[in-house]
């Protein structure tokens, strides 16, 4: 069974609970946008991908890309699926109309990847990669360079890469060492080895345009000194640039998406944005990158759920509690918990990072000053924590809808596998999970004395009446930030240790929230919410007890 599109859930989501049009318009460019409108593309684009990805799902990964002579040919079938892509415009959905984008709001393009994702995470990482590219040179890029390459990313008819990590440098990318030396016409010349370039080379697209981080002779060790080039596979002259791809990786799953090492050889290269400023142009593209890999996860589950329901509802064994004759598995407790608890992510996700798109446009587009700041709060504290525990509960909850096949979730025939095994790369690119919650916590929630988590509970609290546990637990976050933030200021070990359980209890703390909001809209959610209220939502006071653990074995005295 191919992932379908449920489009109904989708749109009760956004339009139901989020009333996302009614926001949306309140911004300039968006102010003609309507649920029909909305409804047309969502319609659209689950069509395509229903017709058009789904269906090379399994041959992604049997197949896979393959390498030979420098050169990578992508799945039977991943080819004339990308240009019929690019062609009916999708990925220029949300991008710019004067750079050949359609102007669509960001959330829609969030929808769009997370079911490109559900229906084949292979495929769908090639033109993932390209928004990043775009929203870096558009941000950063001189006119030239515009001129010659925005378009041709925006509209997706060139892919691109980022092409950061390296044999000694992935997390730390201060230890990059390609180095870049500039060229008395302007250019530069880049030679070094970069690893694990997903697209850093394949058939899809006549051209590639690599965004590479590289060192200047003169720059500073560390993450300061490194600048951010643009290196196309084809130069403006139909040459070929000097960057060629050594071989791809064998991996665990991902089969669909060449991971390639690259050598740069003196390829030609400019430079995007300031020198020793490469890190900083990245940044522009960070949250929307690592929502999209938080919708990776949602979506991952969503395809496990799928195929584990359909499969619960045919497969009998066993009598189940209270029934007469042998019962469909579905109707055993133990796989009715399995599936209305990834429901309750599910849905918890999706509303988490509907919103987080939304207000990526409020950041970008609303007049008012301050309401453009509490988007930006937001998205830098909300995002970190949807990439992390939504790519772990991708990965989980993938493996234990796998468990509802029992051993014939194990073998091949009905895809399972393939889901957990794509999945688990999710937790590591786009910064680690452990990244993520030192990014949280020692980043963005400490340094301000927890000020800006205390204005996000606020925002949350504001957004309509709420249960009494859930203001409980915006409570205990609170208090325990403040004594944490103290703590630190004596013992700068201790955040590290407790990074994780924050981040997890902050996850619980909002899925808590969402849940909360989609169970006063949706009166069939009553299964989800008991999954959330009975096995889901108690680990909170666990990993509060964890941190409360730490704390008191620094010495500090409780509240
Ligand atoms: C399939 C795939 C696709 C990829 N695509 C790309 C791509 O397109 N472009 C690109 O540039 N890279 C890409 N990557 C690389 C990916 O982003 C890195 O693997 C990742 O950043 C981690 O780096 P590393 O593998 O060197 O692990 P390391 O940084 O060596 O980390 C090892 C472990 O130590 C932990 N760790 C490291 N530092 C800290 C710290 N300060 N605090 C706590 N824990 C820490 C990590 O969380 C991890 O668990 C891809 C990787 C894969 C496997």
């Amino acid at each position: 069974m191919d992932y379908q599109p449920r489009l109904d859930e989708i749109k009760r989501l956004l339009f139901g609970v989020l009333q996302a049009p009614q926001h949306l318009r309140a911004l300039l460019p968006f102010a003609e946008i309507d649920v029909d409108l909305m409804q047309q593309v969502l319609d659209e684009a689950g069509k395509f991908v229903a017709h058009e990805i789904a269906p090379l799902q399994r041959v992604g990964d049997e197949v896979g890309a393959r390498f030979e002579g420098g050169q990578v040919t992508m799945p039977p079938g991943f080819r004339a699926a990308y240009q019929a892509f690019w062609q009916a415009g999708w990925p220029a959905l949300a991008n710019a109309p004067e750079d050949g984008g359609q102007g669509l709001p960001a959330v829609l393009e969030a929808v769009l990847y997370e079911m490109l994702t559900a229906a084949n995470h292979g495929w769908t990482m090639a033109p993932g990669l390209l928004h990043g590219a775009y929203e870096c040179l558009r941000h950063h890029g001189g006119d030239e360079l515009k001129a010659r390459y925005l378009q041709k990313i925006a509209t997706g008819e060139w892919l691109a890469t980022m092409c950061l990590t390296e044999a000694q440098a992935g997390s730390d990318l201060g230890l990059v060492r390609t180095k870049a030396q500039a060229q008395t016409d302007g250019s530069y010349r880049i030679t070094g080895g970069k690893i694990f370039i997903s697209g850093g080379e394949h058939d899809l697209t006549d051209n590639i345009v690599h965004l590479v981080l590289a060192r200047l002779p003169d720059a500073p060790a560390g993450p300061k000194g490194l600048s951010l080039f643009l290196a196309p596979k084809l130069l403006p002259d139909g040459t070929r640039n000097g960057v060629f791809c050594e071989r791809i990786e064998e991996k665990m799953g991902l089969h669909g998406s060449p991971t390639c090492v690259l050598r740069f050889e003196e390829a030609t290269g400019w430079l995007v944005g300031e020198a020793n400023k490469g890190l900083n142009a990245m940044f522009v593209m960070m949250n929307a990158a690592r929502l999209h890999v938080g919708l990776q996860g949602i979506a991952l589950l969503e395809a496990a759920w799928q195929k584990a329901s359909a499969y619960a509802a045919e497969r009998r064994q066993m009598r189940a509690p209270g029934a007469s004759a042998t019962s469909l598995i579905q109707d055993h407790p133990a796989i009715q918990r399995i599936l209305t608890t990834q429901r309750a992510w599910i849905d918890g996700g999706r509303l988490l990072a509907y919103r987080t798109a939304i207000e990526l446009d409020m950041i970008k587009h609303h007049p008012d000053a301050a309401r453009r700041e509490a988007g930006q709060r937001w998205c830098s504290l909300v995002t970190p924590v949807l990439k992390a525990a939504w790519t772990r509960q991708g990965f989980l909850g993938a493996s234990d809808c796998l468990q509802v096949f029992g051993g014939h979730g194990y073998v091949r025939e009905w895809g399972i596998e393939q889901i957990v095994r794509d999945a688990r790369i999710t937790m590591i690119y786009e910064g680690t999970n452990e990244i993520q919650a030192i990014d949280l916590l020692l980043r963005k929630v400490l340094p301000n004395g927890g000020v800006a988590l205390g204005a996000l509970l606020d925002t949350l609290a504001a957004d309509g009446p709420l249960p009494a546990e859930v203001q409980q637990r915006f409570e205990q976050l609170r208090a325990l930030t403040r004594r944490l933030a103290q703590a630190a200021a004596g013992q700068a070990e201790l955040p590290y240790w407790v990074a994780d359980d924050f981040l997890q209890a902050l996850a619980l703390a909002l899925l808590g929230w969402a849940g909360a909001r989609i169970g006063a809209a949706q009166q069939d959610w009553q299964a989800p919410a008991r999954a959330l209220r009975h096995w889901v939502l108690p680990e909170f006071a666990l990993r509060l007890q964890i941190i409360e653990q730490h704390l008191s074995e620094t010495g500090t005295t409780h509240a």
